[in-house]
């Protein structure tokens, strides 16, 4: 089955209004959701000779792969975006238990996660990696570069300038204050229940 739009547009949020949520979820992330069924599709038809044509520096087959992973992690980051956002409360929760245990204080967390905010030029995305059964805070460039094979994403904040500019010009710094204010717990805690899941077992 083709991939479908499976979060909602947020609407007007704290700091993050409503015009940017709907040309960045009906657009810029709709955008992905299509593109990836496109190039699925094309990859699909691909004839057995235009394999033989594979070539790094260019060839029609790198550009479909190159575009499948652009395309898939940014419907998959931000599915998790819009997920998350909304309804926003103080951090509370089993995930924000973990991040104490982790980090000492909600304060530490925070202020690495603002400034990796602040270095990234695409993501900066909690995960919990299974390989060392630890978060981490991992900084991506773009959607199909820095993801860590394996590592389950939690909250992931796009610091691409399409999240923020309309609303803050060029003061990131206040977009993701923003993003902290309207993040959902409760949310976050049951996609962090399933990570449970399977550790348990
Ligand atoms: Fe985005």
């Amino acid at each position: 089955m083709a991939h479908q739009i499976n979060s909602r547009n947020p609407g007007e949020l704290m700091g993050i209004s409503a015009r940017t949520n709907d040309i960045h979820y009906g657009k810029l992330y709709a955008g992905y959701v299509a593109k990836r069924n496109e190039i699925e599709e094309k990859i699909g038809k691909i004839k057995p000779y235009e394999l033989e044509f594979a070539n790094q520096t260019y060839s029609k087959l790198r550009g479909l792969k190159e575009g499948e992973t652009f395309a898939a992690n940014g419907m998959i980051l931000h599915q998790l975006y819009f997920s998350i956002l909304g309804n926003g409360g103080k951090p509370a929760g089993e995930l924000y238990k973990a991040i104490l245990k982790q980090w000492g204080s909600w304060e530490s967390y925070y202020n690495e996660m603002v400034a990796v905010g602040l270095t990234a030029r695409g993501w900066a995305i909690l995960a919990f990696d299974f390989s060392d059964m630890k978060l981490h805070i991992f900084q991506a460039d773009a959607q199909n570069q820095g993801g860590v094979w394996g590592a389950m994403p939690l909250i992931a904040l796009d610091v691409y300038e399409h999240a923020y500019f309309i609303d803050h010009g060029s003061n990131r710094k206040a977009y993701i204050e923003a993003f902290f204010e309207n993040l959902n717990w409760e949310a976050i805690d049951k996609r962090y229940a399933s990570i449970k899941t399977v550790v348990s077992k």
